[in-house]
């Protein structure tokens, strides 16, 4: 299961403190409720490209002794299963979708194109789950349509604590889960076989 480290420096700063344990170590499973501070249980890696940045970061994971299952450490300012960082999404969705930019132009360039389109149509199906969800934590803007709107309200909460926002609370992707995973970003099929008959 990930859960998101509560980090909001730069890539280089969270690699550089990511070599002690004990910052961020959960103090309990968010999985089981078991009560006791979890092990440190190594890292694994993925790949990251940000406006400064491409290449591999380490995420921490944490065991649980209770139910024998890990919890990773995922930085805020990248989303689940994708490569991009935040940052460099909304930046993409700001300038194609608000200024009106061609997606060669909007694209960034580490990114081909065809990664944009795979964003917005993303995106666009997430539309109206995410203007409902943020209407919680900011404002709802008169926008022509819940594209327009959702990207208002997530420049006017911050794209960071948007996602905090979603992920941590209400698991919530901000580009959707991918299939498989919905709705909160964990296996179905696991935990069905789990839960009891
Ligand atoms: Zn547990």
């Amino acid at each position: 299961m990930q859960i998101l480290h509560p980090f909001a420096g730069s890539v280089q700063q969270y690699n550089e403190q990511l070599s002690n344990p004990n910052a961020h170590r959960p103090g309990h499973c968010p999985q089981c409720q078991t009560k006791h501070p979890l092990s440190a249980h190594g890292f694994y890696t993925r790949t990251l490209i940000d406006t400064a940045f491409d290449g591999v970061i380490r995420v921490r994971r944490y065991l649980c002794h209770a139910c024998r299952r890990t919890v990773s450490l995922l930085p805020e300012f990248v989303l689940p299963y994708l490569r991009s960082s935040l940052a460099l999404i909304a930046l993409f969705l700001i300038a194609r979708l608000l200024r009106g930019q061609t997606l060669a132009t909007a694209a960034p360039p580490s990114a081909p194109y065809q990664r944009g389109q795979f964003w917005i149509r993303r995106f666009r199906a997430q539309t109206q789950t995410l203007c409902a969800a943020l209407a919680a934590l900011t404002h709802p803007t008169p926008a022509p349509d819940f594209t327009h709107r959702a990207l208002a309200m997530l420049e006017s909460a911050g794209w960071i604590a948007a996602h905090r926002f979603l992920f941590a609370g209400l698991r919530c992707h901000l580009l959707g889960w991918p299939r498989g995973l919905a709705p909160d970003g964990r296996r179905a099929a696991l935990s069905s076989v789990a839960a009891p008959a």
